[in-house]
Order: C-alpha cells, then structure tokens, then sequence
C-alpha cells in the first residue's frame, strides 16, 4: 500500500556547499538544486561581490550600450557550444549577432606573407610538442601567423589546443547577449537563489573529516564556518592552491594544480563621444582589427551599430601580448592605448573624442586568465586534476576539454553535479532531472567524445584540404 504524501518519512536533507560563483559553480548548483530530487540544498561561497566571475560586463553609464565585456564576448555558434545557447534560450536572454570579421589595419604588421612554409608534417608527428616544433625549420614563417593572430608565442603552446581553437575562430556566426554577457550568470543566480550565496566570502580553509567537508570562509561579517557532506570547488587552479589550510592530495594532483597554464588576458574599454570607427574609411561595422602595435586587437561592439552619440571600443591582447600591460600603471596603459589609436586612425582626433576608460589584466586577478594548457598538459594532468578527493569535487572551465570558453565551465559543472548526485546514491539519475525546455543539452552528452570527434574530424579536413586548412589557420587561428 503505497503511503500518502503526509506520512512518507521525510527524506534526510543532503547539503553540497560550492565554492565559487562563475558559470561552473552556478550551473553545478543550478544542475543539484533543480534535480527532480527536492532532498539537496546548495550553498554557493563566492569572494567577489557578484556572480559570474570571468563573465563580466563593465558599463560607463546606465544609457544603451555604453558597456564592454571585460571578460567573455561572445559565442561561435557550433555545436560544442550548444550547452551555453541552451542555458541562454532557458534563461531567456536576447542575444545578437555578432562579427568577428579580420580586417588588418594600418600601421601593418610586419608580415609580406600569409602562407606558412610547409604544415605537411601535422599528421604525423606526436600532438604532444609545442606546435613550432611541427613546422621544423619554418620558424620565420610561424612568426608572421602569430603575428597576425595576434598572440605572440601562442606556437608554444599545445598543438590540439590550437586546433580548438582554429576550429572555434573558423566559426562564420556568432552572438553575444544584448546588454552584457553577464545578464547570463545573473539569470541563473536567479534560478540557484540569491539568498543562497554568500558574497564577499574568500574560502580560507578545506577539511575533510567523519561528517563530511568544514569550508572556513572570510566575509565582511567575520569568518563562517559550515560543514557539508560534499563541496564542489569550482575554482581556477591558481584560486584552489592559494587557500591556506586546505587537504594535500596525490602529489600528481597537487602537480596538475601548480602547473595547468593559463594565458594572461587583457583587456581596456574605451568610451568615445562618436562611434568614429564606423564613419572612417572602411568603416568597421562590428568585426575587429588586428595590428603588430601593443594593442593587437581592436574590437568593434555588434551592439548599437550605426546609433548616435557615444560608443565603446575595446582593446584586447592575449598570452605574452597581454602580459606586458601588467607592467605599466593605468595612466601609462592608457597613454599607450589612445597613442596607438592614433596611429591606426591618423584621420581622427581620437584625444578629443576621448571620454573614459576602464581596464582589467586577468593576470593580476585570482583565475590569471584562461586554461590554454602547455604540450603534454592535458594526457598529463586532465584525469589526475578533476578526480574527486573523499568527499572534495572539482569543477571549472580548465577541468573540460574546451578551454577558454563558457561551454568549457557548463560541461565541467555539468559532469561533476551528475557525479555528486551519483555517489548520494539517489537510485537514478532521472533524464527528466531539470525542467525541461525543450532547449537543454541532451543528458548523453559527452563532451570528451565530443572534443575528440571535432579534433578527428579537423584533422581529417586538414589531410583533405591542406590548402584551405593553411589560409584557415593563417587567418583565423589565435
Ligand atoms: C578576457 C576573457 C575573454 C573571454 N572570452 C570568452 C568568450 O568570448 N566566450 C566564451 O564562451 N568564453 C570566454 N572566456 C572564458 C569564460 O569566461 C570562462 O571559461 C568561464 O567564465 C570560466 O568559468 P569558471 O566558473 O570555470 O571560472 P571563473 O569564472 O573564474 O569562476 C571562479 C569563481 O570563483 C571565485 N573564487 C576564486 N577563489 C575563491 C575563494 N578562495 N573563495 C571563494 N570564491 C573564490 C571567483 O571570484 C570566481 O567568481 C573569456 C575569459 C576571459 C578572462
């Protein structure tokens, strides 16, 4: 005889406390609090006084359109990216198109051509050098792609990643949300509750002992202290090694924490009275500019095309580009911006048009920048770096396959809550577990296969189309 719902035993409440409040600690409690399982409560800890982490939109002004996105921009509309379209069809967010259109500009790069020597050697070697080892002997041409891609001594880095990366920046259609790529984590803080994260909160100390998992954190009212029976750490590397008192685990794994690289990223918005740039000659309609000055990158907002008044451009370097505007101040990081501004266009008053501006150099924040790992990094450290440790989770766009981006974070998140709610040994993971909106990634998912189909099947056009794959990357890799 089955009970009536006022005499079942109640079921014993399971707490999962989530350090971090970026797209992997908010999809991890959005995935745990939404189960069909109403018997886990999420409490989310988070240092900054916002959510999202290093999805962050700065605006000068409440008016339209005077914002830029200091940490994520946009989306290449493919299907390793269909988690973060589906979180935004959920959440409801308009998003806009948006152009990542190459337009090299003057002052030129120091580059008379645009075709490597020789990629032939691609195929057959290990994946596991820096990609310059690859093209033996061509060093000189390898200097003028990176040039052009704007990321000076991105050849170091590991080959399939920049095959990723090709694959992603090959993309024809993109979007980004209107009114900021932060009204995403914002949406989804909504959905997890505000009222169950604690801002301003610095996670200090991690213990594992007979009841579970102590978190100790400093908040601007004083240190708290709460016992879960498991916790997710959804924090970058860099984040995770610089608590204090927390477990040391497997010396690979404390290997894999100290040496995941991440690229350093920088990035200024500047407020201008005009939108210039779309009056010049060409004008930029969207898109950006590359150029071998220390700017690299100029990005031209999709948003508010062809509108009045004043407008926000960015200003955008990665890797070793990016490092070294972490040496000077900001009065000088300015200077040099609106001095190479100036350069490229020599038509316009650009200190006259000038109104403010606003600037953030990853490296000098807790994640440092973005997961790009070094040769041999991901056989090495991938397995080793998500494993759970006791009753310890991890979780973070470093920890997927797809580093650099959202989706990264949304499958990382997504694959570490379907594990804790695994190991609470609920009797399934029921397929209907979220709401469903017709919109959500199938629960197969899988990510790794996914990423290895992609890398599979580049790899195969390469072989194929060894001409276009070489124009391809000359022009589009970063
Ligand atoms: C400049 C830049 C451009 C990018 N461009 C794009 C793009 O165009 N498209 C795209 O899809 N992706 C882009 N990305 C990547 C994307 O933003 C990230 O992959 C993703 O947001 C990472 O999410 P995460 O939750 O793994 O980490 P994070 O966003 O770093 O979240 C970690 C959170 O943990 C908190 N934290 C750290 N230490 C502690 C502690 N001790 N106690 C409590 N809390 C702590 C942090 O404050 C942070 O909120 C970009 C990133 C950057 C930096």
């Amino acid at each position: 005889m089955s009970q009536s719902p006022s005499l079942a035993r109640p079921r014993k409440l399971k707490h999962v406390g989530i350090v971090g409040a970026g797209m992997a600690g908010l999809y991890a409690a959005y995935r745990l609090k939404l189960s069909s399982y109403p018997g886990i409560v999420v409490s989310l800890y988070e240092l900054d006084g916002r959510v999202g982490g290093r999805v962050k939109t700065y605006h000068f002004t409440s008016e339209k359109d005077q914002y830029f996105e200091a940490g994520a921009m946009r989306i290449p509309s493919t299907q390793m990216h269909q988690p973060t379209f589906d979180l935004i069809n959920f959440s409801k967010t308009p998003i806009t198109p948006t152009s990542i259109l190459y337009l090299i500009i003057s002052p030129p790069p120091t580059i008379t051509s645009t075709r490597a020597g020789s990629s032939s050697c691609v195929l057959t070697k290990s994946h596991s050098v820096p990609t310059w080892n690859l093209l033996d002997g061509h060093n000189q041409s390898l200097i003028s792609p990176e040039t052009m891609c704007s990321q000076t001594n991105q050849f170091a880095l590991s080959f399939s990643e920049l095959i990723m990366q090709n694959l992603d920046f090959d993309t024809k259609q993109w979007f980004t949300l209107e009114e900021g790529m932060d009204r995403l984590p914002q949406a989804l803080a909504g959905v997890v509750g505000m009222n169950n994260i604690t801002f301003g909160a610095r996670v200090q100390k991690i213990e594992q002992n007979g009841d579970g998992v102590t978190i100790c954190a400093d908040t601007p009212r004083g240190r708290v202290e709460k016992t879960f029976d498991k916790v997710i750490l959804a924090i970058p590397p860099s984040a995770l090694r610089m608590i204090p008192e927390r477990p040391r685990w497997d010396y690979r794994k404390e290997q894999a924490i100290r040496a995941m690289f991440y690229e350093a990223l920088y990035k200024i918005g500047l407020r201008f009275k005009t939108r210039f740039w779309e009056h010049v000659e060409p004008p930029s309609l969207g898109g950006q500019s590359m150029t071998d000055l220390p700017i690299r990158w100029i990005v031209y907002p999709s948003n508010g095309i062809g509108s009045e008044g004043p407008g926000v451009l960015l200003l955008y370097s990665w890797n070793t580009d990016a490092s070294v505007w972490s040496s000077i101040p900001f009065s000088e990081r300015l200077k040099n911006s609106l001095c190479h501004l100036s350069k490229v266009f020599p038509s316009v008053d650009i200190y006259n048009q000038f109104i403010a501006a606003e600037d953030l150099a990853w490296s000098e924040h807790n994640p440092t920048g973005d997961a790009m790992f070094l040769p041999g990094q991901l056989s090495e450290y991938f397995d080793i770096a998500r494993r759970k440790e006791g009753d310890v989770y991890f979780a973070g766009e470093h920890l997927s396959r797809h580093h650099t981006w959202i989706t990264g974070a949304i499958d990382s998140a997504r694959s570490t809550a379907e594990e804790v709610i695994r190991d609470f040994a609920f009797k399934r993971i029921p397929t209907g577990w979220i709401p469903r909106t017709g919109t959500e990634p199938s629960d197969h998912y899988d990510p790794e296969a996914h990423r290895m189909e992609v890398i599979k099947s580049g790899l195969e056009n390469i072989k194929n189309n060894r001409e276009e794959f070489e124009k391809s990357v000359l022009l589009n890799s970063l």
